[in-house]
């Protein structure tokens, strides 16, 4: 890692202390199993066993502060904890709770709301899901129609929400809905439902490759109190852009990536596939992947400021997805036939029997679109860029 000579003796003691933790808690088979991940999030047995690892340390939630119950990282520490856990493998467990929503209630929350929700976060009882998208509503987010309406001290909430990762195994969503009629931003507002309240029902989406990870989550006359709503009615748009920020970069993903490409670069030297072309390819992507580690660094670990913060966000997402694509290209390229197709019955459910290598590629072709397809997130870096040029 290129940054450790940057750091201080404390940031470099506290590195030591994580690859030995590592060393004696990672069990290489639960890494290896995820190197070939066909999901967006790590497979739920092994994400969970993997957090109960993490808990005692609180490194599950290292960026949360101390005071919530977090490990009360500094930033510089927090990212050199997900670059070493990403080069090593670990399972990325699901972020919608732990990474998304939890701080999310720390910055918005009462003091009712973190009693009622982070303890249980923290400890694994409460497993959540992320309802933001919409048959019609995905980009253009603001266009949602899900609607809460008020009766006294309850909201009825109708509508359904689509793609909503991991919904069957969790028991908390928050929602982005409106509460009120007009067309506007300040008509929305960010409920945290119980998805055990009557009328909440789950329906399986399953992809080309057979596995079920996403599904439609329907809201039919749903009662719940006004007292599940995060911040004022009218404040959902301001909420859900602090988790969206969130979301697009404060994830660290050079150790996976510098893990994929020297995965890559075993399997091509195996195969004795390393041609001048090939090796070309590789060491433009070696290149590009240090650029990035080094953005990375300096805009997640040192932080940006004014109107470059949030466009940093946006960056980071645009670079890690198009890298790890770029990643799997090549590894297509130079792949054979075991790579690509499994045996018949190896697809769950009558998916395709594609290999774990060829479903983990094709998966991996999805992280140009969630939290906001690149598209989106390229305007959004040119409004931020308009700001600061004027
Ligand atoms: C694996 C996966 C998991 C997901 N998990 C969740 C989840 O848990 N919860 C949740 O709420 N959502 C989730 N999503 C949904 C995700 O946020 C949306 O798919 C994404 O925001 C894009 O919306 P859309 O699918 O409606 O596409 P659309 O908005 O219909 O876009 C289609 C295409 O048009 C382009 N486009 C649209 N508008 C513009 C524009 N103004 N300028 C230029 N190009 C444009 C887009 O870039 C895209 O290429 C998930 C998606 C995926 C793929």
């Amino acid at each position: 890692m290129y940054f450790l000579d940057a750091l201080d003796a404390a940031d470099r003691a506290f590195h030591q202390e994580v690859l030995a933790f590592l060393e004696r808690e990672l069990d290489p088979a639960l890494a290896a199993a995820d190197d070939d991940q066909r999901t967006f999030v790590a497979d739920h047995h092994r994400g969970n066993a993997w957090l109960k690892k993490l808990r005692p340390r609180r490194w599950h939630a290292g960026h949360w502060p101390a005071s919530a119950g977090g490990a009360g990282l500094s930033p510089v520490q927090n990212y050199l904890l997900l670059y070493a856990l990403g080069y090593a493998g670990a399972p990325a467990p699901p972020p919608m709770g732990l990474i998304y929503v939890g701080p999310t209630i720390v910055r918005f929350g009462t003091p009712a709301q973190h009693e009622t929700y982070l303890p249980p976060l923290l400890d694994g009882t409460d497993e959540w899901c992320q309802g933001f998208s919409e048959p019609g509503a995905g980009s253009d987010l603001a266009g949602l129609s899900t609607f809460a309406e008020r009766r006294g001290d309850r909201y009825v909430i109708n509508g359904s929400k689509i793609w909503t990762t991991d919904a069957h195994h969790a028991n908390r969503i928050f929602v982005l809905l409106r509460t009120a009629r007009e067309n506007t931003r300040a008509a929305m507002s960010f409920l945290l439902v119980d998805m055990n309240t009557p009328g909440v029902s789950v329906r399986p989406i399953r992809m080309l490759s057979g596995d079920h990870e996403f599904n439609q989550v329907f809201f039919d006359n749903v009662e719940v109190s006004t007292a599940c709503r995060l911040g004022e009615e009218g404040q959902g748009w301001e909420i859900a852009r602090y988790l969206l920020e969130i979301e697009r970069g404060s994830f660290v993903f050079g150790g996976r990536l510098r893990r994929r490409l020297e995965k890559l670069i075993e399997r091509i030297r195996a195969a004795n596939r390393l041609s001048p072309r090939i090796a070309a390819a590789l060491a433009q992507l070696d290149c590009d992947l240090l650029a990035y580690e080094s953005m990375e660094f300096r805009m997640g670990a040192l932080g940006a400021g004014g109107a470059m913060r949030a466009a940093s966000a946006n960056l980071i997402k645009i670079e890690w997805t198009e890298l790890l694509q770029r990643i799997d290209d090549l590894a297509l390229e130079t792949g054979d036939a075991s790579m690509l197709f499994g045996p018949p019955d190896s697809a769950p459910d009558g998916g395709l029997p594609m290999a774990p290598a060829l479903a983990s590629c094709f998966n991996n072709l999805a992280a140009t679109i969630y939290g906001g397809s690149n598209e989106i997130q390229r305007d959004l870096v040119m409004r931020a860029l308009r700001q600061v040029w004027g």
